[in-house]
């Protein structure tokens, strides 16, 4: 057994992300757009790969993997290849990040196979708005999804992508959907990720402005006693008798990178250090190459472990540059 992955900052790196497709049936504006061109089928990962792959980042070190995307249930055979992921690697905490409008009948199994981690976002809470900003009239059926998760006795985090003009009016209302369900509702920073996406620092609604926004609407309890689970990189709080809990996740105000352990690998292969950098180490040639295998792989994700970037100096150079965003929009990435 290696020595668990660290980097050159001391942080350590316990946490990958998998893309399993580009993919999406949504077209959210702020994320893919339309008109989009997709990676070629044979370069994208088989999932014989991914359990591979997955098995040496455990190896490393890796102790929790989120699927992604693009949308992960748009792929064929997915929710048969998270069952056989947790079948096999029982010990690593798998969780999947969704738009919640294809999960509805894996929900039962996947949660049989202990898979009860699931993000969903959700970027508004109006049908037509939800409409406007995904491309599709897939409301009510996302809205359906939700409620057989937590049936099944899934833990709910809601992530909505927090943007001035677009939901910001709909603060009073996502509070309210917070208070009346046992979900953590997360605002996520609009973030400087990809040139299509029309982003601009006049539409980011910042995790200080939302805090500040949503005294009219409820007591905020911050969520700090000593011993309380961390949270990733959301500021959580509870709400004064609500099920749910609020949380504020702030990439471009207030960067997590001290706390940031995560790795990202996109649909194709290609791992990456930091949402805001277009830096990527090719796992794939690696990967399929018979003669290379396991060890020649793990010493890329080592390297670009040992590597990682601090994320913060890296926005500041980028917002000083022309362009001012990451080329690669997130649908690429896997979010
Ligand atoms: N299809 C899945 C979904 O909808 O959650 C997974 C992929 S999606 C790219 C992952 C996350 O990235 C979503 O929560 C999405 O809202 C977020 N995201 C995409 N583009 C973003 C941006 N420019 N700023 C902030 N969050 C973004």
């Amino acid at each position: 057994m290696h020595k668990n992955l660290e980097d050159i900052h001391g942080r350590e790196v316990s946490y990958m992300r998998i893309s399993v497709t580009d993919r999406c049936n949504l077209r959210c504006t702020y994320c893919a757009g339309e008109g989009l061109e997709f990676i070629p089928h044979p370069n994208i990962l088989r999932y014989e790969e991914i359990l591979e792959l997955m098995g040496m980042a455990r190896n490393l070190g890796v102790r929790k993997i989120r699927f992604t995307g693009g949308e992960p249930f748009v792929r064929k055979g997915f929710a048969d290849f998270m069952v056989t992921a947790a079948e096999r690697y029982g010990d690593l905490n798998l969780c999947v990040t969704t738009n919640a409008t294809l999960i509805g009948d894996h929900v039962e199994r996947l949660a049989a196979a202990g898979i009860k981690r699931v993000n969903i976002s959700l970027d508004s809470l109006d049908p037509e708005k939800f409409k406007a900003i995904t491309g599709r009239d897939h409301y009510a059926v996302v809205r359906e999804n939700i409620d057989r998760c937590l049936a099944a006795n899934m833990t709910l985090k809601i992530n909505a992508v927090a943007m001035k003009g677009v939901n910001d009016d709909e603060l009073g209302d996502f509070i309210e959907f917070a208070r009346t369900h046992p979900v953590d509702f997360r605002f996520i920073e609009f973030m400087p990720v990809g040139l299509e996406t029309g982003w601009d620092d006049s539409r980011v609604w910042t995790a200080a402005e939302i805090l500040s926004e949503a005294r009219p609407f409820a007591e905020l309890v911050p969520v700090t006693a000593k011993g309380a689970r961390r949270h990733g990189p959301a500021r959580m709080y509870e709400i004064e008798g609500g099920l749910g809990r609020i949380g504020l996740i702030s990439p471009y105000s207030d960067h997590f990178c001290s706390t940031c352990n995560r790795l990202r690998i996109t649909s194709d292969g290609n791992l990456r250090t930091c949402l805001f950098s277009d830096k990527v180490y090719r796992l794939r040639p690696a990967l399929r190459h018979p003669a290379l295998g396991v060890e020649k792989v793990e010493r890329i994700i080592r390297l670009a472990g040992r590597n990682k970037p601090i994320g913060n100096e890296l926005l500041r150079k980028m917002r000083a540059a022309d362009h001012g965003v990451c080329k690669t929009r997130m649908a690429s990435i896997g979010g």
